[in-house]
């Protein structure tokens, strides 16, 4: 297991790094990628720190599933892509480049390459705007 101490995502969880938060529950939490590929751009991870898929506990993984779907109807609703991908990385050749479980939530439109990863970061306000569109239609949601 990677080092919890040194790591961004844990200290997102645990307040000591900002993230545009969309969503939390006992077991997850979920939040803007501050590098997104695409408008929506998200990631739903574990709580708890496990470096990849081979760490997480079953009951975890399926609240991070739980968590997902719920988010991915909400990303349907309020953004209506066209399509939406969701990935998952694990381990260096995989390209992971953040060692804690994290599930990504990618809005596609057709004919675009697909692309996991970019340098450039994206806009504040922007971010923030969708982060809370997002996390109010959940907060209608049951
Ligand atoms: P991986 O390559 O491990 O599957 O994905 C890690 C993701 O975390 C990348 O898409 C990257 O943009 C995102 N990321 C890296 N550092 C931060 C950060 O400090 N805050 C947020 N919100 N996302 C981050
Ligand atoms: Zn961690």
């Amino acid at each position: 297991m990677t080092d919890p101490n040194n790591c961004i995502f844990c200290m997102i969880v645990d307040g000591r790094a900002p993230s545009f938060q969309v969503s939390d529950d006992e077991l997850t939490l979920a939040f803007m990628d501050i590098f997104p590929v695409a408008p929506g751009h998200s990631l739903v991870i574990t709580k708890q720190h496990y470096s990849n898929i081979f760490e997480v506990p079953p009951n975890t993984l399926a609240a991070v599933a739980r968590a997902t779907r719920r988010l991915a109807l909400a990303i349907r609703s309020e953004l209506r892509p066209e399509g939406l991908g969701l990935f998952q990385l694990n381990g260096v050749a995989a390209g992971q480049t953040v060692f804690h479980y994290h599930q990504h939530l990618i809005p596609r439109s057709s004919g675009e390459d697909l692309k996991l990863h970019t340098r450039v970061r994206g806009d504040d306000d922007e971010l923030r705007a969708t982060s809370l569109r997002l996390a109010e239609k959940l907060a209608t949601e049951p």
